[in-house]
Formats: C-alpha cells, structure tokens, sequence
C-alpha cells in the first residue's frame, strides 16, 4: 500500500467539501487517479427508473447532464440489474473495454451508481478501494443530506439556497451576451434560463386555526409531494420557512416556464385534502439574471407574490410581466436580509 498516505489525503480533502456535487467531482478525481480507468460516470436514476443525472470524467473532461441522458442500452442493463441486486456487476464489452457498475446509494427520490469502463480486470485491491470510497461517499452524503433538508418535508433548505443560486449562475450567460436575442432561440443551450418561483400557501392561518398544527404539517407534507411530482427531477425544490416554498425551474421561454407553474398552481387546487378540503397556493415568479444579486432576485418574486395575493389569490404572478404593464417597480437590494412575504 504505497498509495495509502496519498490516498489518505485524498480521503482528508473529500470529506472538507460541503457539497454532495463537488463531492462526486472529488471522488471520480480520486478513482481516476487510483484506478485509472477510460471512462468513470456517476449516474442517478428517478423514482420512475429514468436516468436524471449523468457526471461523467472522460480524457480527463468533465461533463454533466441533466436532460436527454442518451445511455447505451448494455449500460442500461448492468445498472438495471445492479439497481435489484445491489451488488456490482461487469462484463466485457469488447476485447478493449470492461464495463464495471457498482451500487452507491438508494434513496426516495433517486438511485446513484458508479459506471467504470477499464481495459483490464479490476484487481482485488482496486476493487477494495472503490469500495472504501463509495462507503466513505455514503457516509459522507447522509451527513450533507441530513444538513441540507428540512426536516418536515424533505426538501432542501433556506441554507442550500444561495449555494444553488451560485451553480445555475457559472452556467448561464452574462446578461450583456452581445449574441441578438432572436439568433439566440435557435440553440437551445443558449435559449435556457431559470426562473425562481416563491410559493405561498393561501390562508393558512386559517387551516391551523380551524383544524390545529398537526393537519397544517400535514398539508405542507402533502404540498411537498405534489411539488416533487409536478416539477422535475433537475429542478430545485426548497421549503424555505414556514409555508413558503422557493422553486427554481430551468425553461426555454417564459411561456414554458409560466405553464411549469401554473400546471403546479392548479394540482394544488384540484387536490382534495383529507378533512381540509381545498387548498390553494400563490406564487410570483422572476427570471434569473447573473447580473443581479440574488437579494434583488429574491425581492422581485416576493413583490410578483405580493401582487398575486393582492389580487384574489391562487394566481401564478411573473414580475417581469408586472414590470412591462407598469405595476410594479425594480428594485436593486445588494446586501442584507430580505423580508419575504
Ligand atoms: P396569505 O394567503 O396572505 O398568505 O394568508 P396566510 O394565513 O397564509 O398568511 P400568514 O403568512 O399571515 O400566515 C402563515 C401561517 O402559517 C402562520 C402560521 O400559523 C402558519 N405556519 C407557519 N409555519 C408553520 C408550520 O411549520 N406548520 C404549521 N402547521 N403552520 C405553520
Ligand atoms: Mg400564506
Ligand atoms: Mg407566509
């Protein structure tokens, strides 16, 4: 084991990242160093068995996918298999190439695994390794997980926020890309935006008031679930506090994003709660723009929700729509605390 004090520091500035993200970056980092091989993935699987998410290390690049993950079908196969044995599992691919998957982690939402392609037979002591890693990374994301989630719901908390924020913005465009807009809709990885949905219960109070806490909680369980159906799988869910939700969604164009909402908007309505009845939610919306700060980001979805619950409530309200008919104002807020709704 003349490896193991470099391994070691390798394990050392694993466990320093606070990020589940940047703590796969480091640990195929750290495979690739050990073992080597041609290709290395992590892949994550949804609930209905779909891949949702492909990291992938190859020729020393990096890439990450969320939508369209285009696996080929022996891959698929191996994980399928790994996914009901939970033990790792190769075979020859062709004289050149081994595929080896091996079992991360399952859990409610998603089923993660590691994909190895190496010329030769993994050995015993690499295979020891990998592992160690993959027990290190387990361990390690129940850590992050626990951390990061709110308790009652599940979903990830105020905390994670500005760190999300902080990753889709490396990924969009700055605002002053002097590529014309109408050129732009033609591809579609320039065509993306985000937009942050801030989501409010309806009268609220009311339920608590009426029914008592424990039916509150359970309506936020219930509103949590529905959420985690009707977006998808790469969109940010978070409980922010309360019965405030913050929904990041990725979308082509406003249209696409506003009918991701207003599809939300309306499950919730048309959901029958247990004694409750009808329940109703609020959201404003505001499209992300690297070249605001978040705080400001923030306050224009909180003013859009303000003036859908000015306004009867159960709406979808976008700012920037509000901002072109002229009933609402911009707002540059670079530090501090804002006040939601
Ligand atoms: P509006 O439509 O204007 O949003 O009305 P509302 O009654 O929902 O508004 P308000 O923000 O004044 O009230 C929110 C209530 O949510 C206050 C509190 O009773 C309740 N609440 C906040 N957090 C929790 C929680 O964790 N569990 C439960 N059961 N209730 C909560
Ligand atoms: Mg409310
Ligand atoms: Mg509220």
């Amino acid at each position: 084991m003349t490896n193991a004090p470099r391994l070691l520091d390798k394990l050392v500035s694993m466990t320093a990242i606070h990020d589940v993200e940047l703590m796969e970056f480091s640990l195929l980092k750290t495979l690739v160093e050990f073992v080597r091989p041609q290709e290395l993935m992590i892949i994550k699987l949804d609930r209905n068995g779909h891949p949702c998410y492909q990291l992938s290390l190859k020729h020393e690049q990096y890439e990450i996918i969320h939508d369209d993950i285009c696996m080929p079908d022996e891959i698929m196969a191996a994980i399928e298999l790994v996914r009901r044995t939970k033990q790792p599992f190769n075979r020859r691919l062709d004289p050149l190439r081994l595929l080896a998957v091996w079992n991360i982690l399952q859990t409610k939402s998603q089923d993660v695994f590691l994909v190895t392609i190496t010329a030769n037979e993994i050995g015993k002591l690499d295979a020891y390794m990998i592992n160690g890693l993959l027990g290190v990374y387990r361990n390690f994301f129940a850590v992050l997980h626990e951390a990061q989630r709110d308790q009652l719901t599940g979903l990830a908390n105020r905390k994670t926020f500005d760190e999300v924020v902080n990753k889709i913005y490396f990924q969009l465009p700055p605002s002053t890309d002097p590529v014309p807009v109408e050129r732009r809709a033609d591809s579609p990885s320039r065509s993306r935006g985000f937009w942050v949905g801030m989501a409010d219960l309806d009268n609220f109070k009311r339920i608590n008031d009426s029914w008592g806490h424990l039916y509150g909680d359970e309506v936020l369980l219930l509103i949590s679930q529905l959420m985690q159906g009707h977006f998808r799988e790469s969109d940010y869910l978070f409980r922010f506090g309360g019965e405030e939700f913050v929904i990041i969604i990725r979308a082509a164009h406003e249209d696409q994003a506003e009918q991701a909402f207003e599809r939300f908007r309306r499950a919730v309505e048309e959901h029958i709660f247990p004694q409750i009845g009808q329940v109703t939610i609020s959201i404003g919306v505001a499209k992300m723009d690297a070249s605001i700060f978040t705080a400001t980001l923030l306050d224009h979805a909180d003013k859009a929700l303000y003036h859908a619950k000015k306004n009867g409530r159960n709406q979808v309200c976008f700012f920037e729509k509000l901002l072109r008919d002229g009933l609402v104002e911009e707002s540059d807020i670079r530090t501090g605390e804002v006040e939601l709704f």
